[in-house]
């Protein structure tokens, strides 16, 4: 007997990580403002996915900025724009 929508859904989330970070990856983006930000790694450290670093450029304030590096890797968790002193993440839904 196939599994309904429902049942294959909940199968997926079992079979482990991949699975749900490949259909929730698609859905945002990482946005980082680069001029408020003062490249202090704390959003770098906090991702459990090793998805931000720091830019090589600097901004007009001499920081290098960070940006989304690693974006197939990235679960749009958000834990690098709660952990930003400086506000200067911003998570979009992506098309
Ligand atoms: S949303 Fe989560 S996984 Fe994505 S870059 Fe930020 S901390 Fe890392
Ligand atoms: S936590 Fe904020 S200010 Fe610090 S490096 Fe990340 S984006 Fe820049």
């Amino acid at each position: 007997m196939p599994l309904g929508p429902v049942l294959r859904g909940r199968e997926e989330l079992h079979r482990g990580e991949p699975a749900i970070v490949s259909r929730i990856k698609s859905r945002v983006t990482i946005i980082v403002d680069e001029e408020i930000c003062k490249g202090c790694r704390l959003c770098v450290a906090v991702c459990p996915r090793q998805a931000m670093q720091l830019a090589d450029h600097t901004n007009s304030r001499g920081f290098h900025p960070a940006f989304l590096a690693n974006p197939d890797d990235c679960t749009g968790c958000a834990q690098c724009a709660l952990m930003c002193p400086d506000v200067a993440i911003r998570i979009v839904k992506s098309e």
